[in-house]
């Protein structure tokens, strides 16, 4: 389970979180929607400690990130320690953040052989069958740049998978897309919610969270406006500015 407790972030004199909580429980997904600066890419990455927080903490099942406690204080953890722990943190970019010089391939087998000590051999086996999954088996060899900006975000999240993370945070994971890419990747993204992946998701696709979301919450200037499911947070918001931004995506 994803625990996030009390998170207050703020970028100098600008408070973007103020005090967030959040739990996603193992295999449920957890759509985030809100306006443009109201916190969600910093949330995202304060769970995987790319963002310090200032006060608050986030646990991984039961593993506090970033920090270890002793007694009742937190002490950082040195650098490699907290590139271990997000291994069990799968990132999906909305830009795909592919490698350009490393094939399909040589880009999900990079961090398991390095991060992870995997025996190479093993790690591409393993990065076929995840391709296979997402529907690109045939573009092993292929590098970045050949791919469809649909298909390049799939083996992104390939490569996420490859870490078995326990967790898998998408930042707006479609929003780069031609319309018509937008489906395969939301596609790829349900079929991880079928088979009990984990997930996070930041997006403006309505449908697919009313779909695919446990848990649809809305956010809003650093704080958690409301949460619930699908349908009480978008047929039947209870917070005018849920409803206010829900016009005008809708
Ligand atoms: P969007 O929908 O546009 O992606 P968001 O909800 O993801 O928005 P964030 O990216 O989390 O919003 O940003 C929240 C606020 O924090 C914004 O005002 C942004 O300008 C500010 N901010 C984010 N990162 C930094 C940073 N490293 N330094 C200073 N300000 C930052
Ligand atoms: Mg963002």
């Amino acid at each position: 389970m994803v625990d996030v407790h009390g998170v207050h972030k703020s970028f100098g004199p600008l408070e973007v979180l103020r005090g967030v909580d959040l739990q996603v429980r193992a295999g449920q997904v957890t759509v985030i929607l809100g306006p443009s600066g109201s916190g969600k890419s910093t949330l995202l990455r304060a769970i995987n400690h790319l963002e310090k927080v200032n006060r608050g903490w986030v646990s991984i099942d039961g593993e506090l990130i970033g920090y270890r406690r002793s007694g009742n204080k937190l002490h950082e953890l040195k650098e490699k320690e907290v590139l271990k722990q997000r291994t069990n943190i799968g990132f999906v970019f909305q830009n795909f953040n592919l490698f350009p010089h490393l094939t399909v391939l040589e880009n999900i087998v990079e961090a398991p052989v390095s991060a992870l000590r995997r025996p190479r051999k093993e790690a591409e086996a393993t990065a076929l069958r995840l391709l296979d999954r997402v529907g690109l088996a045939d573009r092993a060899d292929t590098y970045p740049r050949r791919l469809s900006g649909g298909q390049q975000q799939r083996v992104a999240i390939a490569r996420a998978l490859a870490l078995e993370p326990k967790v898998l945070l998408f930042d707006e994971p479609t929003s780069a897309l031609d319309p018509e890419l937008v489906g395969e990747v939301l596609d790829v993204i349900k079929d991880l919610a079928g088979s009990g992946t984990t997930m996070i998701v930041v997006t403006h696709e309505i449908g697919f969270a009313r779909e695919v979301a446990d848990t649809v919450l809305f956010m809003d200037g650093g704080v958690v406006v409301e949460q619930g499911p699908p349908a009480e947070v978008l047929d039947n918001p209870r917070q005018e500015r849920t409803r206010t931004f829900l016009a005008k995506v809708l």
